[in-house]
């Protein structure tokens, strides 16, 4: 007999049971009133984890169709704007933004550094024309935060848009959209949301909106003002049909969250993270990113010389059931990357050190002591039942 598998990945991630029993009720019709309670909630509460005033349009789609949106309703071919890319998703904001005709200044870093921003400032300061900065908050490929805040505040008091991609952090790792001034905040309900793919949210500020007045590029489904007048309809809805079932679940997703807190969640995942960088270390293996911007939601671990770090990885699939994930792009067969993002919790990531431990012996890596990752993760949590009982 086979459990589900477990997710350790950075998403689609674990549903809790109350979420996968909403998306168990019958289709209720999207204009009606019982559909526009249960939308105003989810919209309310969206506000919430964006901690935003400004509304979040919800959209039929993964995180990329939103990255697209946040191109299209803002700008105009031929718009100068700075795109900063330390991995593959920062690679992507270069790409649709290079499709939609924008003149893409990029700034790239390599893959496992964080972006300097005192550097993207001095461009920025340095190119008049730049009329929005693109950026990634948590670089999902490279296990990388960038210090987004100091960017923000930086660009409030300018001309100038900054779009967030926030798909693998919003709900996890703290992003201050007012307060910082994130004009534009993107993400997706299969991550820290703990909801199933397939719904996609856009935050988009006071700012953000009178460059939307002026923008030129085509857009009919992706128009973010259709979305923002049905929301401001009596009994909220979307323009198009919605996801009804997905809606449901995410309202779901949405409320154990903010039960929790927000703080705390945020303070669970960055432990989550302790956990897991202290037990590559006692494996002795290196993280790819340095440890002050290594993820609270995902661990990016290298390859040591000589082992397939690939068939790591299949044998935690297909043996001992826990799904982590390889490195994209370049850094294929280099990295594994172990997510914590979500319904996962220390003992879901106490047996994924385990198996890690298991398969790196069974695949001929010696440079360790089997079970010293786990002791050390297994004392870290002992500490903390002692301290509190
Ligand atoms: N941006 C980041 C940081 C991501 O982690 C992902 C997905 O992993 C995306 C964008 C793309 O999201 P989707 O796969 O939902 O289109």
């Amino acid at each position: 007999m086979r459990k589900p598998k477990l997710l350790m990945t950075p998403g689609p991630t674990p549903l809790p049971p109350e979420v996968i029993s909403a998306m168990s009720q019958q289709i209720i019709h999207h204009r009606t009133k019982e559909f526009g309670e249960i939308f105003s909630r989810v919209n309310e509460n969206l506000k919430k984890v964006f901690q935003t005033k400004n509304n979040v349009l919800t959209f039929a789609a993964s995180g990329t169709g939103a990255m697209e949106a946040s191109a299209v309703n803002f700008f105009s071919e031929g718009d100068t704007v700075l795109v900063v890319s330390v991995g593959v998703f920062g690679d992507r904001f270069i790409n649709i933004c290079k499709t939609f005709g924008l003149n893409v200044i990029e700034k790239k870093y390599p893959y496992g550094d964080v972006a300097n921003i005192d550097e993207v400032i001095e461009i920025i300061e340095s190119n008049k024309d730049i009329k929005g900065v693109f950026i990634t908050h948590n670089e999902t490929s490279t296990g990388v935060t960038n210090p987004i805040e100091k960017l923000a505040r930086y660009l409030k008091n300018t001309d100038k848009i900054l779009i967030v991609d926030a798909v693998s952090s919003l709900g996890a790792i703290d992003l201050k959209t007012d307060e910082w001034g994130v004009d534009v905040v993107v993400t997706g309900s299969q991550k820290a949301l703990m909801s199933p793919p397939g719904l996609a949210f856009v935050s988009v500020s006071e700012k953000a909106w009178e460059f939307y007045k002026t923008s030129k590029l085509r857009k009919f489904y992706w128009d973010f003002k259709k979305y923002q007048d049905n929301l401001l309809k009596e009994s909220q809805d979307t323009p198009f049909t919605p996801a009804v079932t997905l809606i449901r679940a995410v309202d779901v997703g949405l409320k154990l969250i903010l039960d929790y807190g927000l703080e705390n969640n945020f303070k669970r995942h960055t432990r989550l993270a302790h956990l897991t960088q202290l037990a590559a270390e006692k494996l002795n293996l290196e993280l790819l990113p340095k440890k002050e911007y290594s993820s609270a939601v995902i661990t990016a671990i290298k390859s040591p010389e000589g082992v397939d770090i690939e068939k790591v990885r299949k044998i935690m699939n297909q043996k001992y059931d826990i799904m982590v994930t390889g490195g994209q792009a370049t850094l294929k067969g280099k990295i594994i990357r172990i997510g914590h993002m979500g319904y996962v919790d220390e003992f879901d990531l106490l047996k994924t050190i385990e198996c890690f431990e298991l398969a790196l012996l069974e695949v001929g890596y010696k440079n360790f002591e089997v079970g010293e990752a786990t002791k050390a993760v297994l004392q870290e949590i002992a500490k903390e039942v002692s301290e509190n009982k």
